[in-house]
């Protein structure tokens, strides 16, 4: 008798019971959030694969929180939906030093610092970043 008056639960009120996607849904999702982001390369609307990584993460995660969804579990699974779209598109995160405001000065790199970080003067000989000590330590308390 309890059927007669419910609705059969829709997929989305079955995945949000369960905090986990039925795989098709999942596969949806990658296959949008992959021709997203491939279009958007194409057309020049961002430079790297990983432009959307935050706001596909956060839409994922806000929408499955308004289905139901725990934070942690929402937010888990955007996570996972966003690193199968990334091996999809095997995305190569940089590198630690590439990271780095610095990072062009690294060893073998074809762009070398000219100019002060901090003043702008140009660079003594055998300075690779700043022109003198107080330029460093100003800077360094700039970035504090
Ligand atoms: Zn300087």
């Amino acid at each position: 008798m309890a059927g007669l008056f419910t609705a059969k639960p829709s997929r989305r009120e079955r995945d949000a019971a369960r905090e986990r996607l039925a795989k098709d849904r999942a596969e949806k999702i990658v296959g949008n959030l992959c021709a997203v982001t491939r279009l958007a390369l194409e057309e020049g609307r961002i430079l790297t694969t990983l432009a959307y990584e935050g706001t596909f993460r956060a839409t994922i995660r806000s929408e499955l929180c308004l289905q139901g969804w725990s934070w942690q579990a929402a937010d888990d699974t955007a996570q996972d939906v966003v690193a199968v779209v990334f091996s999809i598109l095997q995305v190569k995160r940089p590198d630690w030093y590439e990271g780095q405001p610095d990072w062009t000065i690294k060893r073998g790199t074809l762009i070398e610092r000219t100019r002060c970080a901090n003043c702008g003067h140009a660079l003594p000989e055998g300075h690779t970043k700043f022109c003198s000590t107080p330029c460093r330590r100003v800077h360094g308390l700039r970035l504090m």
